[in-house]
C-alpha cells in the first residue's frame, strides 16, 4: 500500500523535526510521481495526499487531463521556455527557475493565460555540479532582485537538488548553505519576495534536509519504489 510508505516518510520527517525542535506541520512531503502511472497518484489522492511532483511538462499535462480529483502539481524538473504555456495555469509551484529569462517568459505566459501570479522557487546549485541546473549561489541576489520586479511571478523561496551521495551527511553543508542564503535574502527585504519555502531533500537525504530547515521534501523512490525509465 502506497499510503503506508507515504506515512513512513511522514514519520521520518516528524522524527527529524523533533530532533531539532521544529514543528512537523512546517514540512510538506511532495510525492514525486514521475514515470509512475496515474493510478498510483489516484491511490494516494484517495487517502488525501494532495502534493505531487513531476519533472516533465508532458507528464503533468497527461496526468492533469486524466485525474479524477484535483491535486497540487509541482514542477520540479527543468523547464524550457517554449513549454511554459502548457502548464502555467496548471501547476501549484514551479521549483526550477534558474534564470531571469525563464522568469520573464513565465511572467509573459501568465499574463496571456490570465494567471495573476505564478509561485516560483529559485533553483540554486550549491555543489557547483556541471550536470545540474541551478544558479551559482553568488548570482542569486541579482537574479532575485530582477525577478522581483515582474508582475505575474512571485518568488516563494529556494530549491536545490543536492548531489547523489552514499552518505547523506555529505549534503548537510549544502542544505545549511541554502537555509543561510534564504536568511540573507530575507534580510535584504526585496519587495514581492518571500523565503518561506525551502525545497530540498530527496529519498536519500530528506531527513538531513529537514534537520537543516527544509519546508518541502521531494520524495519519489521511498514512496513509489524504483523507477524504470525504459518503459
Ligand atoms: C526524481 C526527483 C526527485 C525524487 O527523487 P527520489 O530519489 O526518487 O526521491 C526529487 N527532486 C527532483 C528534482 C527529481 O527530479
Amino acid at each position: 500500500m502506497l499510503i503506508e510508505r507515504y506515512n513512513e516518510v511522514k514519520k521520518h520527517v516528524e522524527e527529524a523535526c523533533k530532533r531539532v525542535g521544529r514543528d512537523p506541520r512546517e514540512v510538506t512531503v511532495i510525492a514525486v510521481s514521475k514515470t509512475k502511472p496515474l493510478e498510483m497518484v489516484e491511490e494516494l489522492r484517495k487517502e488525501k495526499v494532495l502534493d505531487f511532483g513531476e519533472n516533465k511538462v508532458q507528464e503533468i499535462r497527461d496526468k492533469y487531463a486524466n485525474i479524477s480529483w484535483p491535486v497540487r502539481w509541482h514542477l520540479i524538473g527543468h523547464l524550457q521556455t517554449n513549454k511554459i504555456k502548457y502548464i502555467v495555469d496548471k501547476v501549484a509551484l514551479i521549483h526550477s527557475v534558474d534564470s531571469i529569462k525563464l522568469a520573464q517568459a513565465i511572467d509573459k505566459e501568465a499574463a496571456k493565460h490570465d494567471v495573476k501570479e505564478v509561485p516560483i522557487l529559485i533553483q540554486v546549485n550549491f555543489a557547483h555540479e556541471d550536470t545540474k541546473f541551478g544558479l551559482n549561489p553568488e548570482d542569486v541576489f541579482d537574479v532575485v532582485k530582477e525577478i522581483s520586479a515582474l508582475e505575474h511571478v512571485k518568488i516563494k523561496g529556494l530549491m536545490q537538488s543536492a548531489p547523489f551521495v552514499d552518505d547523506p551527511e555529505d549534503n548537510r553543508k549544502y542544505f545549511r548553505a541554502m537555509k543561510q542564503l534564504s536568511v540573507d535574502i530575507n534580510n535584504k527585504n526585496f519587495d514581492n519576495v518571500d523565503m518561506s519555502i525551502l525545497s530540498m531533500g530527496m529519498t536519500n537525504d530528506y531527513e538531513i534536509a529537514v534537520e537543516e530547515g527544509a519546508t518541502m521534501v521531494r520524495v519519489g523512490t521511498a514512496i513509489f519504489g524504483e523507477r524504470n525509465y525504459n518503459i
